[in-house]
């Protein structure tokens, strides 16, 4: 994802794979979270989509294994790209080359060294040991990452004591219910598709392609486990026995592993020219969230690298961790609260009991499925940086609501012959001065940037949310005025952030 976001800004990237061939693990079922709505702002949801079992607004989800009834509002905060991750990996791997990036596989970064004016990073590849040298290094080289150690960057956390089997497994058609929404099994009965909790552990079934279930199970008691070890068709089933008091039939694993939770955050996304993004910045101890905040660093990365190369370094750069630290521990807060909710006791399931009872109220639902979203957290009103080079911290109360905020997916009116909507700007990653009402003191002061952020104006479809819109290539929007503002607080306001977030003028 980062390697085509720097291509589409022009900048060149390699990617250095350790895996000589790409893997083939499940791992992820799919995508949930605003790198959807990135997604399709990049036209790629499109091409994804005739792969995907569900793209779009999810009806129904769960938090901590309560059921989330998303439907019910009606307009679901909550998107969702059912892609399993193979597939993903293989979509991006081609969209990245086609951008030109040179994928070299079977390369494992082994050293760095920083220096003045870049980094010389030292591999082991397929012709023995080699050195690259590069303006920047970014490590999206997973949990262990070599790069983050390299860098000498802290990844503080913890790791949970549950250890989880999964198996992706065939069940025989006896125990499967007829409709397709899970077991019906001769003691326990009908056992739905989700988690179910006993005394003893947990379990979750799961189907996202036919005649496959992914089964996992968590002992309270995992007397023996140990995590490094392979684990079995006959462990996964006499795990499930143990915790449900049932044997349940599984003829064929077409995959199977074990998985310990961790809750850990890189100390900082930046060291020098050495950048972290993905897992190996961050990882929360319950599933979902993973690749959507991982995914939308290096969209938040992409354009900010690309224009520091560019134009010189900045503070540009530093905005990386200022925006996507946070990110990344609102999304820790929340996982922690779903690992909680998940443990197999008497306080958990009170607790699922009550979060239930608290979600039966739409407000509280729409804030938790936003929560899930990442959509609910602000950046920082950049544009009132102070005259030391350091921004200030946290959006302005006083800015509008859309500042921070990642653009809603407005469409515009056909008759005015430009472009069709939000989406359409977006595709080439471009930086976009939107003016939906005509305002010369808009026009006036973008001209003075019109050279690298593209002036468009436009009228909405519905009503429009501000006069006009300053939106970064990554889709967040930098600027916009609020109702009532003079034009002359709107060419000082809107001056100050393209030059906070473009530069000098053209
Ligand atoms: C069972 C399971 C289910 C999951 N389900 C979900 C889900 O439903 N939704 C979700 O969002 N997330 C899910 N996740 C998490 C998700 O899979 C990870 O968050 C995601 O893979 C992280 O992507 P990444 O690119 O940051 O790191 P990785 O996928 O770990 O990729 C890192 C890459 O770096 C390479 N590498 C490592 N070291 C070096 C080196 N020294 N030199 C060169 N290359 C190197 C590796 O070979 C690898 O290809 C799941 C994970 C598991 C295990």
């Amino acid at each position: 994802m980062l390697a085509r976001e720097l291509a589409l800004q022009g900048a060149s990237a390699v990617v250095l794979e350790k895996a000589p061939e790409p893997r083939t693990e499940p791992k992820a079922n799919g995508l949930v979270g605003q790198i959807v709505e990135l997604l399709h702002y990049r036209g790629l949801l499109d091409r994804f989509r005739p792969e995907a079992q569900f793209a779009g607004r999810v009806p129904a989800f769960t938090f901590g294994s309560v059921p989330l009834p998303l439907a019910r509002l009606g307009d679901s905060p909550l998107q969702l790209l059912a892609l399993p991750q193979p597939r993903l990996e293989a979509l991006l791997t081609e969209c990245a080359m086609e951008r030109g990036v040179p994928i070299r596989r079977g390369c494992a970064v082994q050293g760095l060294a920083q220096d003045r004016d870049g980094v010389t990073v030292r591999l082991r590849g397929p012709v023995g040991e080699e050195h690259v040298r590069a303006s920047y290094v970014v490590g999206c080289d997973g949990a262990h990452s070599t790069v983050r150690g390299l860098a000498g960057i802290e990844f503080p956390g913890t790791t949970k004591p549950d250890v989880t089997k999964i198996g992706h497994v065939t069940l025989p058609p006896e125990v499967v219910a007829t409709d397709g929404n899970g077991l019906e099994l001769p003691a326990t009965g009908p056992l739905p598709l989700g988690w179910h909790h006993t005394d003893r552990g947990r379990i979750g079934v799961m189907s996202t392609r036919p005649g496959v279930h992914i089964v996992t199970v968590t002992e309270n008691d995992p007397a023996g486990a140990d995590p490094a070890a392979p684990l079995t068709l006959e462990e996964l089933r006499s795990g499930v026995a143990r915790v449900l008091g049932e044997d349940v039939p599984m003829t064929e694993a077409h995959w199977l592993s074990r998985v310990v939770n961790q809750s850990r955050l890189a100390a900082r996304y930046r060291a020098g020219r050495v950048l972290l993004a993905g897992d190996a910045a961050h990882l929360f101890p319950a599933g979902g969230s993973s690749l959507n905040v991982g995914m939308t660093d290096a969209v938040n990365l992409g354009w900010k690298l690309a224009a520091v190369l560019r134009d010189g370094p900045g503070a540009l750069l530093d905005t990386y961790h200022d925006e996507r630290y946070p990110a990344a521990e609102r999304t820790l807060a929340q996982t922690e609260g779903q690992a909680v909710m998940m443990a197999s006791s008497e306080e958990a399931a009170a607790l699922r009991e009550l979060f239930a009872e608290l979600v039966s109220h739409d407000a509280a639902l729409r804030h938790i499925a936003e929560l899930i979203h990442g959509s609910d957290i602000r950046h920082g009103q950049y544009g009132e940086h102070r005259a030391d080079g350091q921004h200030g911290e946290g959006a302005d109360a006083d800015a509008h609501p859309l500042v921070g905020r990642l653009v809603p997916d407005l469409s515009f009116d056909a008759e005015s012959g430009g472009p069709s909507g939000v989406a359409e700007l977006l595709a080439e990653g471009r930086p976009v001065l939107l003016d939906l009402a005509g305002r010369t003191a808009v026009a006036e002061a973008g001209s003075r940037w019109a050279k690298r952020v593209e002036p468009v104006a436009a009228r909405c479809a519905g009503a429009a949310p501000a006069d006009a819109l300053l939106i970064r290539p990554d889709g967040w929007v930098a600027w916009a005025p609020v109702p009532g503002e003079t034009d002359a607080a709107v060419r000082a306001g809107l001056t100050r952030a393209l030059r906070f977030w473009f530069g000098s003028p053209d």
